[in-house]
């Protein structure tokens, strides 16, 4: 189980995958566990060691892309893996960044973390830093950020975001955006504490009806998305649009629901919990296998809204997160099993350039209306002025354009103002002036003066009606970030450097890591050929120690495979159980509603058949190994 050399060659960029364990908790310590994974940082490698193996058996080990101990700090991990990938969301690519492993080690603490103290946070918030910082920073484009969040629960879609919560959403497809969620809301967020505003709400509406949230929350996955739109003027003088997305996946505990669903329910909704996490297996074996044809998306939820993140379009990262402790061992090395495999799905990484339909245009747009409609009320006497300064901004003084905001803002109610108080006065003096010529007869009067409290009551209107579309043009102007105006940049340049260092750092020590992994694989590949033997004996000295080494990897396949064949037996039983127990179901139900015939129960069937194809093919593919070896 050696590492493979990775890379973007070869059609593609390989997906990252990393392990993070946790420490001990403090139960684990005081009940004396044993700790049985080891990880490597410098090699981005990790044992694991069976609790139950025979004497002398050795660890099984795993290779990925960067490894983080107990003692990692959040930080470490954002900026080696994770920063490179919202780096390239704000370049207009799509991001995804999933959390996988049993429940209770440590997938809300690495996506979310501890808000409260700020070294413990986790991605979700310092992508909020880092993206809103970057905007700031920026020169000479123009960002919309906003934000939605759902969960899926049972294979039903739940907007968090939503005046209703309750209600299921549907997946869509359009050939333009591909999936997509019909009606999902999102919110339009100018900084930092607007969007953790939206993620606050969310995670509130996800603990409302969840008597248990630590058991509600292992069974949902949630999805935080955020949508990074960016507009700037090409070298073509034309203003090109660049779309990124990045999802935060907290996956559903990977460990497997027994027969009856860990809390006992009946087995269409404990199949029903397990159903995306399996399609989610089933799409990276379909991916990874080579041979296979048909990718299973369509499967579950999930997996056909991660379609773009597994084998498409984005950029992915895979967190595997699992328990030191030795009663972890089956579950951690299951998540080992599957991170390893992930790691051979390959993406094609693509920029979003001038997708259709865009907020960002559709913003844009209406600000021009708005402002126009403004202008016709004569109510931007003062706005030609503003665009001209902002022509001057953008060529690098944007120091200066803080202030003529302001200004131009109060001169747009000013104008306002003083306009509708001269039209006022007006009509007030000529209401005093019918009032007092006596040379029209009182019924004239009366009508003129009505006349004019209509012309009064008629402009009052139109006051308020434009003082609508002045706070509507204010607050839409608003949400269009311009890098070094709309947001307070409180970093000086020392900081600046800082993270700049930090960076360089991280990218350097991953740089290290994939030489050490690259040489350690180079080394296993050149043994033979840069033996030369100055004798006989020194020739059977090598040659024994070599066929030593070929003996215990030759173990290592063969338990591998036994502990396969006994995880198959165990799920094919647990899958026979719960067909037997829907297809009596199914028999008390059909003669009242007198169907039969080909409908299926429900995803257990398929998936028992899925899983069968599944434990073949990686049967098959040990099997190769060994010939290889033999
Ligand atoms: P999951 O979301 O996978 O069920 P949690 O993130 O809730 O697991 O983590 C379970 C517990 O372990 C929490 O109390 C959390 O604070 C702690 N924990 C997880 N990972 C770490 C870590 N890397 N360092 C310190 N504590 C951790
Ligand atoms: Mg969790």
């Amino acid at each position: 189980m050696a590492g493979r050399a990775r890379g973007s060659g070869g059609g593609g960029e390989a997906l990252r995958v990393v392990a993070r364990c946790r420490p001990l908790s403090r139960r684990e310590e005081a009940a004396g566990c044993e700790r049985i994974v080891e990880l490597e940082a410098g090699l981005g490698r990790v044992s694991i060691r069976n609790p139950r193996a025979a004497p002398g058996e050795p660890p099984k080990t795993f290779t990925f892309d960067a490894v983080y101990d107990a003692g990692s700090r959040q930080a470490e991990l954002y900026d080696e893996s994770v920063r490179p990938l919202v780096d390239a969301v704000l370049r207009g690519f799509n991001g995804t960044v999933l959390a996988y492993g049993q429940t209770g080690t440590g997938k809300t603490y690495t996506m979310q973390g501890s808000w409260a103290e700020p070294e413990k946070r986790g991605v979700i918030p310092s992508a909020f830093e880092h993206i809103f910082t970057h905007i700031s920073r920026s020169q000479n484009q123009q960002y919309l950020v906003r934000a939605s969040y759902l969960e899926i629960y049972q294979e039903e879609i739940r907007d968090l975001l939503a005046k209703d919560p309750g209600k299921k959403l549907e997946l869509k497809e359009s050939p333009e955006t591909g999936v997509y969620i019909k009606d999902l809301s999102s919110f339009v967020t100018k900084n930092v504490k607007e969007i953790e505003h939206v993620m606050n709400l969310g995670s509130q509406a996800r603990a409302v009806g969840s008597t248990n949230m630590n058991e509600y929350s292992s069974r949902s996955h949630a999805i935080f998305l955020i949508t990074v739109e960016c507009s700037e003027t090409g070298p073509d003088g034309e203003e090109h649009i660049r779309v990124g997305k990045l999802n935060l996946v907290d996956l559903a505990g990977s460990e497997r629901q027994g027969k009856m669903g860990a809390h006992g329910e009946r087995p269409k909704e404990a199949s029903k919990i397990n159903l995306s996490l399996s399609a989610l297996g089933n799409v990276i074996s379909a991916l990874v296998d080579g041979r296979s044809t048909h990718i299973p998306y369509r499967d579950s939820k999930l997996t056909r809204l991660l379609q773009d993140s597994l084998g498409g379009n984005a950029k992915t990262i895979m967190v595997a997160t699992l328990g030191p402790a030795s009663h972890s061992y089956d579950e951690s090395l299951s998540t080992l099993r599957f991170a390893n495999r992930a790691k051979n799905i390959k993406n094609k990484p693509r920029v979003n350039e001038d997708p259709k339909d865009t907020l960002l245009r559709e913003f844009q747009e209406e600000i021009v209306r708005l402002k126009a409609q403004l202008e016709k009320r004569g109510m931007l006497g003062k706005k030609r002025r503003r665009s001209s300064r902002r022509k001057k901004a953008v060529d690098g003084e944007s120091a200066t354009e803080n202030e003529g905001e302001d200004d131009n803002e109060d001169g747009l109610e000013k104008n306002m103002e003083n306009y509708l108080k001269e039209q006022k006065e007006r009509l007030e003096e000529e209401k005093a002036a019918i009032q007092d010529d006596h040379s029209l007869v009182s019924e004239e009067k009366q009508k003129l003066l009505e006349e004019k409290e209509k012309m009064i009551e008629d402009l009052r209107k139109e006051q308020e009606a434009t003082e609508l579309l002045a706070t509507k043009y204010k607050a839409m102007e608003s949400k269009l970030l311009i890098g070094g105006r709309t947001i307070m940049d409180h970093t000086n340049e020392q900081q600046k450097m800082l993270e700049l260092k930090r960076q360089e750092i991280a990218e350097q020590k991953r740089r290290e890591r994939e030489m050490q992994q690259e040489m350690l694989l180079r080394d296993e590949e050149t043994m033979e050929l840069r033996e030369t033997y100055t004798s006989l004996q020194q020739e059977v000295e090598i040659k024994t120690k070599k066929l030593k080494k070929l003996y215990a990897k030759l173990q290592a396949v063969k338990a591998e495979i036994q502990d396969q064949h006994d995880e198959y037996i165990r799920v094919r039983q647990d899958l026979e159980e719960a067909q037997n127990e829907q297809m009596r179901e199914l028999k008390l139900k059909a003669p009242r509603k007198r169907r039969f015939g080909p409908t299926t129960p429900s995803g257990s069937v398929c998936t028992a058949s899925n899983y069968f194809i599944q434990y073949l093919k990686i049967t098959a593919q040990t099997r190769i190994n060994i010939s290889a070896f033999s």
